[in-house]
């Protein structure tokens, strides 16, 4: 609402500066600035809004000798509501549910007028809080319940420009006309101050907002491009492969026709990890990833997992070397076998010549650490850090396409960092690469194998 287009002062209402009013109780010059340095310092803090404004009222309210209590509201653009972001001196479960309308009560008056609203008595502030809607009353009578009422009250209007964005109220619940004429202007530019602020922030609130819902379009177009890309490989090789086996006028051997099958499956698996990886980072990308977890037996479920691989390649070969006895982990044993299968996958994908892949792991002060080597292609230094982020992928390390979605990574850093673990690679080029990830111990962890259950 403009501030312009505000009805007049109401009779308790004054504009900064007017000297109508009984002086102040308190502050002086250098409080008044020590207030001001340390709202300014508040205000130069990198923090969201909530606390922000929390802090700002808590160290406003120390600076003022006047005041004991306050809160701060802000318009909600939605509803045109007004809406406690921070209070002092209230049960903040009641009062945080309280919305006014502009108009209503001592916040709501400041707020439509735009001038300050100043409160010498018990009496004028009942008077202001009459119009109370029955809902805003009896949360308000629940957030005061055990607490004396304001003696006196004074409400600044926050607006930014033409802009109304809030109020801010502070009382004094031990004495009447606690509030003077001489702290209104220093009153009002410190509310002008915060108001400025609080525009701002909403400001870059919007604009991280636009940006973020930008990013989440740029980044569903390149999953989009690069899946029918990837899928493009797999899909040929099928299609070619099965166009072929159907031919009337060729016959192939059976030995050809099992190996072109071959190739058919494997493909129809490269496809099914692609689609795979595709609706777990969705998932994870609606928060709906849960871990359900449970003591887990390492050594059992990397060794299952490993054999599983195995049958997939004649290639490579395998070694898997867990520290005897080795802990029981808390872990939710489908999600860490997922990210062990996609360390493995990656062993056997970019170690094409095959080679010695281990699977190893060992307690450390606190936590457990897995790692998974292979002597592939390795990974350039420059890109090693890259490798959890989105879609990276190391270009075409091997002279020719291997498919992938660059998502397999990032899925792994999601879970172990949802169990409260690290991931992270070695590497050299042309020698291969050692991908490391922690889980921690603790709670029912603490326990060794023979002491209690545990899944693999
Ligand atoms: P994808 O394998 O589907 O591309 P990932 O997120 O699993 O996706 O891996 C991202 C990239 O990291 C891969 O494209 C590859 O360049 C590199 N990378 C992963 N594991 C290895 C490995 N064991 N050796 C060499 N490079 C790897």
């Amino acid at each position: 609402m403009a501030t312009s287009d505000r009805a007049a002062a109401s009779g308790d209402a004054v504009r900064a500066g007017n000297t109508d009013v009984d002086d102040s109780q308190g502050e002086n010059g250098d409080q008044r600035l020590s207030t001001i340095f340390e709202v300014a310092k508040t205000l130069a803090k990198q923090q969201d809004l909530e606390t922000l404004l929390s802090e700002l009222l808590s160290v406003v309210i120390d600076g003022l000798q006047a005041a004991d209590a306050g809160v701060l509201l802000l318009c909600d653009p939605a509803d045109q509501r007004l809406a406690i972001r921070a209070a002092m001196g209230y049960d903040l479960a009641s009062l945080s549910r309280i919305r006014l309308v502009p108009g209503e009560a001592v916040c709501g008056k400041s707020f439509q007028t735009g001038q300050i609203g100043l409160y010498r008595t018990p009496e004028a502030i009942a008077a202001a809080r009459e119009d109370l809607s029955p809902d805003n009353s009896a949360l308000f009578r629940a957030a005061m319940r055990g607490l004396s009422d304001a003696q006196s009250a004074i409400c600044l209007p926050l607006s930014c420009g033409e802009t109304a964005v809030g109020t801010l109220m502070f009382e004094n619940r031990r004495r009447c006309d606690s509030f003077g004429p001489a702290a209104l202007p220093f009153l009002q530019a410190l509310a002008d101050l915060i108001a400025l602020f609080v525009d701002n922030a909403r400001l870059r609130e919007e604009l991280q907002a636009t940006r973020a819902l930008e990013e989440g379009n740029r980044l569903k177009a390149e999953l989009v491009s690069i899946l029918a890309h990837e899928m493009r490989t797999p899909l040929t090789s099928i299609k070619g492969y099965s166009t072929a086996l159907l031919m009337d006028d060729v016959s192939f051997s059976p030995e050809t026709q099992r190996e072109f099958l071959q190739i058919v499956d494997e493909e129809c698996d490269t496809l099914q990890e692609l689609i795979h990886d595709l609706l777990e980072s969705s998932i994870i990308d609606a928060g709906l990833m849960r871990l359900e977890p449970q003591p887990v037996r390492l050594p059992l479920l990397a060794q299952r997992v490993t054999d599983d691989i195995a049958l997939r390649t004649q290639k490579h070969h395998f070694l898997t070397d867990f520290v005897e006895p080795f802990p029981i982990v808390d872990a939710d044993p489908n999600r860490i076998e997922q990210v062990l299968r996609n360390l493995l996958d990656n062993a056997l994908k970019y170690s094409p010549e095959g080679g010695l892949v281990v699977v190893r792991g060992e307690p450390q002060e606190g936590e457990v650490i897995i790692s998974v080597a292979d002597q592939g292609v390795g990974i350039a230094p420059e890109h090693l850090n890259r490798l959890f982020e989105k879609f990276f992928r190391v270009a075409s390390p091997l002279g020719r396409h291997v498919v992938g979605s660059g998502l397999g990574l990032p899925i792994a850093r999601t879970i172990v960092e949802a169990h409260g673990g690290r991931i992270w690679a070695e590497s050299h080029l042309e020698q291969g690469s050692t991908f490391y990830f922690t889980l921690p111990l603790g709670g029912l962890s603490d326990g060794y194998p023979g002491q209690r259950g545990g899944s693999d």
